[in-house]
């Protein structure tokens, strides 16, 4: 007994549509846009002068994925590379509410009253799911977004972890070849993203809130014993002294961790984004102990470890995805893959057959 009168064999093909040419999509009313394509020296020329919109383009062209974008891009870092590396780099992060945004708006105007150029980068590996969940909509950082010298960029989307964080690592670098001395990186403080974080910036700022007496419990110990200081957000109105309390036991947990090599333990602070109090006191600590790592070479220390961890995590990248994408190997993965699961192989055999293919010893 046939159900669908399209599984009766005599009207087979009936389901098979041949479809209309799509037609074109005509938009009156959409604008086109006219995108230049500038020669890398333009670029360079450009993101040099501080033009925003070059550098904005050139900061779209290091996160493309087309490998003729790339090589453009590498092109114009190299040429920006010996202007790069003179601003204050600050790593922020919190949990989804903590109140990064507020806080990076709050820092940002009142760094840009200090005179400062800012430049407000994000890594989110999430932000592909979520559409930019980070810095993506519009309706953050209202005042700073507007600031002549601002730059606000949201997370490049694509890719790894490491992928998206390389990209933004060499977005500091045109960031700073236009003159912005003072970059903030932010990140969601959930997972990985913030070792990456750490591996770029000469400040790692945790942003806390008071929670219910249990904020320690919450925390990574890994983030905490990462950071160079800690702030408690939201220090306003009746969670000020809930706040208060919280700094208190932040500051006893750190005396349990070794002393970092800066020779100081870092600082906990209390402030509130909303309302602007203890702003100036927190910029205050982190350019103070930027100064003091400049003077006792600890900053020079870091960043060059940070160039180091940088090339070895590029080139560990590129052979993966070399490795991943050898057409033999992905032929073979799947079956070995089977084969392990069926406890036919051992997951090590598996892997070095894998690698024996690849270095074409088999
Ligand atoms: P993010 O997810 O970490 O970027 O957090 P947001 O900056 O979006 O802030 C989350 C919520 O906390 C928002 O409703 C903010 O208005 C609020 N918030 C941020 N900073 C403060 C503060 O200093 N005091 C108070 N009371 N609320 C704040």
């Amino acid at each position: 007994m046939q159900e669908h009168i399209e599984n009766d064999p005599h009207y087979q093909g009936l389901a098979v549509n041949e479809g209309v040419e799509r037609l074109p999509i005509v938009n009156p009313y959409r604008k086109k846009i006219h995108r230049h394509h500038y020669t890398v020296d333009e670029y360079v020329k450009g993101i040099l002068a501080g033009d925003k919109v070059i550098l904005s383009q050139a900061v779209t062209l290091v996160e493309s994925l087309l490998p003729e974008h790339q090589l453009i891009a590498d092109q114009i870092i190299e040429k920006c590379l010996p202007y790069a590396g003179k601003s204050e780099r600050w790593g922020i992060t919190g949990v989804p509410g903590a109140g990064k945004s507020t806080s990076i708006e709050a820092l940002g105007m009142s760094l840009i009253r200090q005179g400062k150029k800012l430049a407000v980068l994000a890594i989110d590996p999430s932000s592909e799911r979520s559409k930019g969940s980070i810095l993506g909509d519009k309706t953050r950082m209202e005042e700073l977004s507007v600031q002549e010298n601002a730059f606000i960029r949201p997370s490049p989307s694509a890719g790894s972890l490491g992928g998206v964080a390389r990209k933004t690592r060499e977005s500091i670098v045109l960031c700073e070849a236009a003159g912005y001395d003072t970059i903030f990186v932010e990140t969601v403080g959930v997972g990985q993203s913030e070792v990456a974080v750490h591996s770029m910036v000469d400040f790692f700022l945790l942003i806390q809130i008071a929670g219910a007496g249990d904020e320690l419990q919450g925390i990574k110990r890994g983030i905490m014993e990462m950071s160079d200081g800690i702030a408690i957000n939201k220090a306003d109105g009746d969670n000020l002294n809930r706040a208060k309390l919280a700094a208190a036991n932040y500051r006893n947990a750190l005396m349990l961790f070794p002393m970092p090599e800066a020779g100081v333990r870092p600082e906990v602070m209390t402030y509130s984004a909303k309302m602007g109090t203890g702003v100036d006191e927190l910029i205050a600590m982190v350019q103070n102990r930027i100064a003091l790592c400049k003077e006792n070479g600890v900053f020079e220390a870091r960043r060059h470890r940070q160039d180091s961890y940088w090339m070895h995590e590029t080139i560990e990248e590129a052979l993966r995805n070399h490795f991943y994408h050898n057409e033999h190997i992905m032929q073979l993965m799947e079956s070995k893959q089977m084969q392990v699961m069926n406890n036919e192989m051992t997951a090590f055999r598996a892997a070095q057959d894998l690698l024996d293919l690849y270095f074409h010893k088999i």
